[in-house]
């Protein structure tokens, strides 16, 4: 049954790793949801069991170009996250990012549509202030083979701040951080995949550099909650606001945990360092927790044990 305040959300990058529990969780709050992806990085398998739900619908769209919907909320999430898809083809990523937010602002403007961009820890780049603070303004090289990404989602928050300033839209910017759980694409590269994978099949776990490199890892469903609370924010509060699991480890302890949780006979192995890959990482929430009253439940060993039951079922 329908909720009588339910709104029509569209959501962009549906298909994907963070979209598809977004897309399920706002179907549970009995809202109309329409998911836009091109499938890109995005799998049919993440959004299959809610086909059958007759209040929600399938756009396979590319948001560089133009669209044409009438909603009341956008989700901006469209963007290949991890750096091997998202370097692959590193001018579609910037494509993504800018035109994709001037299609997707255009059309919030049009309609009056509230509309919220998923936007990156990695705009802080490798930071020189630790923890990060929204305050901060990164340190970002801009010729990378990370830039395309980096840079691409800082040309998305200015074009957002723009339209907000000059069109007057509602916008909210979510700076997100490391995120983990179900759905993630098993071959994505990134590293909890990457170590669930290699620990369950028990080959060698690839720490780059020493693993003294550090990140903070926040389970999917505290940040699908997180971004729900602050697209239902006050209209004054734009962001941009950190939401991520302050709770930092080393890749190398990561690596060992995954080792011993998986019971796994894989032995740990150095490989090289790619460029421009921040040191360290860690949100400061205190704003997150201020505005939206939100801060993460879940604990890593908690989520890893929900992430690795998933990641099993690629095992042949
Ligand atoms: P993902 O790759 O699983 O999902 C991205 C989705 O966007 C995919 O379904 C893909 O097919 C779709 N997509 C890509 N380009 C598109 C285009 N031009 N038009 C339409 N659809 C397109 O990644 P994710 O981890 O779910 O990330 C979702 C968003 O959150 C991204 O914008 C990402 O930058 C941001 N984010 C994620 C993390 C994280 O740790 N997962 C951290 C920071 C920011
Ligand atoms: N746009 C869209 N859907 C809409 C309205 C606009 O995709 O419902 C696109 C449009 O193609 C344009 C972009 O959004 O390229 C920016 O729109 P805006 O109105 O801000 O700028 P303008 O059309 O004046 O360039
Ligand atoms: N990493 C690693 N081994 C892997 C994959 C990644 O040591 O197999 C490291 C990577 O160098 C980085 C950290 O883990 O320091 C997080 O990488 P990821 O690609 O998940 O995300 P990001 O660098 O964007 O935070």
């Amino acid at each position: 049954m329908k909720n009588y305040s339910s709104k029509r959300i569209m959501v962009t990058g549906g298909a994907g790793f963070l979209g598809s529990h977004l897309c399920e969780k706002l179907l549970n709050e009995r809202h109309e949801v329409i998911c836009v992806d091109n499938f890109y990085t995005g799998r049919r398998a993440n959004i299959a069991h809610l086909a059958s739900n007759p209040y929600f619908e399938v756009i396979r769209h590319d948001i560089t170009f133009p669209l044409y919907a009438e909603v009341d909320e956008i989700y901006n999430l469209a963007c290949p996250a991890s750096p091997i898809h998202y370097q692959f083809d590193p001018v579609q990523t910037t494509k993504t990012s800018v035109h994709g937010a001037i299609n997707m602002l255009g059309l919030a403007k049009r309609i009056k549509a509230k509309i919220l961009q998923a936007s990156t820890s990695e705009v802080y780049g490798d930071p020189t202030v630790h923890p990060q603070q929204e305050s901060y303004w990164g340190n970002v090289n801009p010729i990378g083979i990370r830039s395309c990404y980096d840079e691409g989602k800082r040309c998305a928050e200015t074009l957002f701040f723009d339209y907000h300033r000059q069109h007057q839209l509602r916008i909210k910017v979510a700076r997100i951080f490391n995120t983990y759980g179900p759905r993630m694409h098993p071959n994505d590269g990134r590293v909890v995949s990457n170590f669930v994978m290699q620990s369950l099949r028990d080959e060698e776990i690839t720490v780059y550099g020493e693993g003294s490199q550090t990140r903070s890892f926040c389970y999917v469903e505290d940040l699908v909650d997180g971004l729900v609370r602050l697209m239902n924010s006050p209209d004054d509060f734009t962001g941009p606001v950190n939401l991520g699991n302050p709770v930092e480890f080393t890749i190398l302890e990561l690596a060992e945990k995954v080792v011993a949780m998986t019971g796994s006979k894989s032995k740990i192995s150095f490989k090289p360092l790619p460029s421009d890959d921040p040191r360290q990482r860690q949100p400061d929430i205190n704003l997150a927790k201020e505005k939206l009253g939100w801060s993460p439940d879940i604990k890593l060993e908690e989520g890893l044990v929900k992430t690795i039951e998933y990641f099993q079922g690629f095992i042949a």
